[in-house]
């Protein structure tokens, strides 16, 4: 293999940067021409690529986003968009490709490489850390330290005015951000999708339940896939206030929705690293004619796991972290 494209596809995450610099500067090193597409898979239909060398990856290890931009191609998920994308791969003759996305750039790797036998690999770019076949995906860490410095942040005005905050954390499907930083936070409570068995009473007993301690806050941290989102829950809660004037307990709620400042910052150590480790393994892996998968890291080691068993499984949660935070916030 003797020139390969690598693409950001999906979501931006922290680290994205960082795994373009060691696939392109592991690949250059081995012989190898790298091309760099942009705007993700709507790049390869518009044939949006161009060479990268060794200084055109300088100076972004530090950078969140992604140089390489990123989309989502509607297009690229019909046969004949990926007819069109396949045509200028091979006009400009690449043998291989790199994606760093989540599960549904995975989707389209997988579906390039089964129609038309292209070598493909992916990284695991998202901050929603969902996919199976890696512990964590590149960006996740850094996504919840910024969860994280933002409870802490929402704790301080909390308990001056002596208030009850939802936070809503990023994550269609998974309960991770908010999981662990709702643990990390000492959050009062904790609304994820994958075990969706808070009810609206079981907030309000636990706001509450804080007042009555005597506590000068009390922070709820839901995913933004929870059953109940943060919107209806700081309006039911207020309702329920509003009709209980006689028993007040007083805390007025406000819900806070992080958004997009979770996809965004300067990448952590720990992502730089796994970016870095990730990146430089795909394209070994790839060279040596390992592909069709997803390279991950687990239990310390680099893995690749096919895109078949990535995708028939779901990432599962650590239901016992849940469980202790709930003990941890009983007192
Ligand atoms: P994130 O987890 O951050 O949302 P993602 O990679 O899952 O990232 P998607 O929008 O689901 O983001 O997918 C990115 C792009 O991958 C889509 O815009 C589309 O071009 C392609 N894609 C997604 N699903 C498929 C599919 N089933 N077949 C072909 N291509 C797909």
């Amino acid at each position: 293999m003797h020139r390969i494209a690598v693409l950001t596809s999906g979501g931006d995450s922290p680290g994205m940067n960082p795994a373009i610099r060691a696939v392109t500067r592991t690949a250059l090193h081995a012989g190898c021409e790298v091309f760099g597409v942009y705007r993700g898979y709507a790049g390869l239909i518009q044939n949006d690529m161009r060479r990268l060398e060794y200084k055109d990856v300088g100076g972004i290890i530090q950078r969140g986003g992604t140089m390489l931009l990123t989309a989502r191609s509607p297009e690229f998920m019909t046969p004949a968009g990926r007819e069109k994308a396949m045509e200028n791969l091979r006009w400009h003759g690449i043998e291989g490709l790199v994606v760093i996305g989540g599960d549904g750039s995975l989707r389209g790797a997988a579906a390039l490489t089964a129609e038309h036998g292209l070598p493909t690999i992916c990284l695991p770019g998202t901050i929603d850390n969902d996919m199976y076949g890696t512990d964590m995906s590149i960006g996740a860490d850094t996504a919840l330290n910024t969860v994280l410095e933002a409870i802490d942040k929402i704790k301080d005005t909390a308990s001056s005015h002596q208030r009850a905050f939802i936070i809503e954390t990023m994550g269609r499907h998974s309960g991770y951000l908010a999981l662990m930083g709702g643990l990390a936070g000492g959050a009062e409570a904790i609304l994820i999708p994958e075990i969706p068995d808070t009810t609206i009473e079981d907030v309000v007993e636990v706001i509450k339940r804080s007042f009555r301690k005597g506590k000068t806050n009390c922070v709820i941290v839901a995913a933004e896939g929870a059953h109940l989102n943060a919107q209806t829950i700081q309006d039911q809660i207020n309702q329920i206030d509003a009709e209980e004037s006689g028993f007040s307990f007083s805390f007025r709620t406000r819900a806070t929705i992080l958004g997009h400042i979770q996809r965004g910052g300067s990448p952590s150590a720990f992502d730089r690293t796994l970016a870095t480790r990730l990146g430089s393994g795909a394209v070994e892996f790839l060279l040596s004619g390992k592909n069709g998968g997803l390279v991950g890291m687990q239990s310390r080691k680099l893995t690749v796991t096919p895109y078949d068993e990535v995708l028939a499984n779901p990432k599962v949660l650590d239901a016992k972290l849940y469980e202790l935070s709930k003990i941890l916030d009983r007192y």
